[in-house]
């Protein structure tokens, strides 16, 4: 599956100015969330819509709905949890996740430490927030935790991506299809995206 990015001049624009080491908390927190919505937009191009009568002042005509019980957001925590706003002002009922994953010093690997997920989450298609896909190792991990509780249908949002990420997710999962705002050259010797725009969820909550 070919991962969809959003090729956009505005979008390049608001991702430079994430980019910018000088940027406050407040504008990066608002950027982030502001792409996140615009690949939620994207992600939810192929809903199931329902058709249903609707009055406007002038005549009776059909409208259409989306069933939000269908879907849930999982932020990959830390710095997914910046782009949860985002995407609830696309369905704002939709139903939230949280996975939170460490990286064990010794084998690399991800760990999970903590993993709470909406009920009848087998049943929905659930769109993983990550805004940095780097190496794709938290985020093929926690897309493996999703499917170990069933879950069949996923989408992965990224605002910043490298090739060894998509790679990664591509080669483990795929199912899934993966957005991103912009996909950037490559990563630094200890796993940062160059240019990329440093440490996510630091700048996202202020803590550097
Ligand atoms: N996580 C980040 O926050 N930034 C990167 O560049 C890579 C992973």
């Amino acid at each position: 599956m070919k991962e969809i990015i959003l090729n956009h001049p505005m979008i390049r624009h608001k991702i430079s100015i994430l980019r910018n080491e000088k940027t406050s908390t407040k504008e990066f927190r608002e950027l982030i969330s502001e792409i996140a919505m615009v690949l939620c937009y994207e992600a939810l191009r192929d809903a199931k819509e329902e058709e249903y009568d609707v009055k406007t002042p002038i005549m009776a005509t059909k409208g259409t709905k989306v069933n939000e019980d269908n879907y849930a957001f999982v932020p990959i925590l830390r710095a997914g949890l910046g782009m949860v706003d985002g995407v609830l002002k696309v369905m704002p009922n939709a139903k939230i996740g949280h996975i939170g994953l460490y990286r064990n010093e010794e084998t690399l690997e991800p760990v999970r430490y903590y993993c709470k997920l909406p009920k009848n989450i087998e049943k929905k298609q659930v769109i993983l927030l990550d805004p940095m896909l780097a190496t794709g190792g938290s985020g093929s991990a926690a897309i493996s935790m999703l499917k170990q509780d069933g879950v069949k249908d996923i989408k992965f949002l990224s605002i910043i991506a490298a090739p060894s990420g998509i790679k990664k997710i591509k080669k483990d999962h795929p199912d899934v299809q993966i957005y991103c705002a912009q996909l950037d050259e490559k990563l630094n010797d200890v796993g940062y995206i160059m240019p990329g725009l440093g440490d996510a969820g630091d700048r996202i909550f202020g803590t550097k």
